[in-house]
């Protein structure tokens, strides 16, 4: 599966940076992300409402996810810009982790960064997300994980917008949304 997902990664994480000329027809040679074939299950480790930590092997792992939300989730890798369900999507609600059921974002806090990936200011809680520096690529760059099962959901930048500067640049496959009632 490694192997597999590797020219995805090179690819597509030079469209991370927000250019706004992301060029997605030059690479239809990639297996594309798909996150409208992304069937979420809601395992026996998913919850909306424990926040205790996720500690399972990859193994089990690929046996509870999609093969395209586990490419993304446990390997790192990224869907590609403006693909995904999310990047233009205005409903309100909340983001939980599409891995685990973890809440990580309101609505309230998305906005439009152009970039063609769901952008947030501010996590939900500080807890909901973890950070961790991914010197891949040779960029220097801050991964997102969920906080709960450390499952990977893009990086951070500080080009966002008032009140915190920071734009959480999210795979859409990596979040599950949930309108208000
Ligand atoms: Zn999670």
């Amino acid at each position: 599966m490694l192997l597999r997902n590797l020219p995805i990664l090179s690819l597509t994480l030079l469209l991370m940076h927000c250019n706004n000329h992301p060029d997605t027809s030059a690479h239809s040679h990639d297996r594309p992300i798909n996150d409208m074939n992304n069937e979420i299950k809601h395992h026996k480790y998913y919850s909306r409402t424990d926040t205790s930590k996720v500690t399972i092997p990859d193994s089990v792992w690929a046996t509870l996810l999609s093969d395209d939300l586990y490419a993304v989730a446990r390997e790192a890798a990224t869907e590609r810009a403006f693909t995904g369900k999310y990047w233009d999507y205005e409903g309100n609600g909340t983001y939980y982790c599409a891995a685990c059921g973890n809440a990580l974002f309101r609505s309230e806090s998305k906005f439009a960064s152009g970039c063609g990936w769901p952008s947030f200011f501010e996590s939900i809680r500080p807890a909901a997300v973890v950070y961790k520096a991914d010197n891949s690529y040779n960029m220097i760059r801050t991964e997102v994980l969920c906080g709960r099962c450390d499952a990977h959901l893009g990086h951070i930048f500080d080009d966002g917008p008032p009140p915190t500067g920071k734009r959480f640049c999210m795979n859409s496959i990596s979040l599950e949304f949930e309108p208000l009632p």
